[in-house]
């Protein structure tokens, strides 16, 4: 295999293509928007519609488990107040899925191509597949 595991994880962790190890998952100059395939390798982000749902799913656990029951924790141990507790949370909710957004994608890719690394092209190739089949 000629992308392997350890790869698609270390470039699904520095948000790279998981193919190509490119570093253009997104457009130039805009923080959201996802290109619809890689500059460099041309491999088809979202493989159908509705695939990043898993990544909202990923943005929310990390979210939960990282951020809001620490602070409920924090709250439950008498360390925060309850005004401080429920501000932390409140504004939390909103800026730590912001700040997960991208790597939230990145993560949905390197999953994925995780389970599926012979669905990569570079890895098809080698296995003696056609370099566009379902990019
Ligand atoms: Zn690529």
């Amino acid at each position: 295999m000629k992308v392997t595991h350890g790869q698609i994880l270390a470039r699904g962790l520095a948000n790279h293509c998981p193919n190509c190890g490119g570093n253009r998952l997104f457009k130039a100059g805009t923080l959201f928007e996802l290109n619809d395939g890689c500059p460099d390798c041309g491999l088809k982000f979202e493989k159908d519609e509705g695939f990043f749902l898993g990544a909202m799913s990923l943005n929310y656990g990390v979210t939960l488990v990282a951020y809001l029951v620490p602070v409920l924790l924090l709250w439950y141990g008498g360390v925060l107040g309850g005004r401080v507790a429920v501000g932390l949370a409140c504004g939390g909710s909103l800026v730590v899925p912001m700040l997960l957004y991208r790597s939230s994608r990145s993560w949905q890719l390197m999953l994925y191509y995780s389970f599926f690394p012979h669905h990569l092209p570079a890895n098809r190739r080698e296995l003696g597949g056609t370099e566009d089949e379902n990019v």
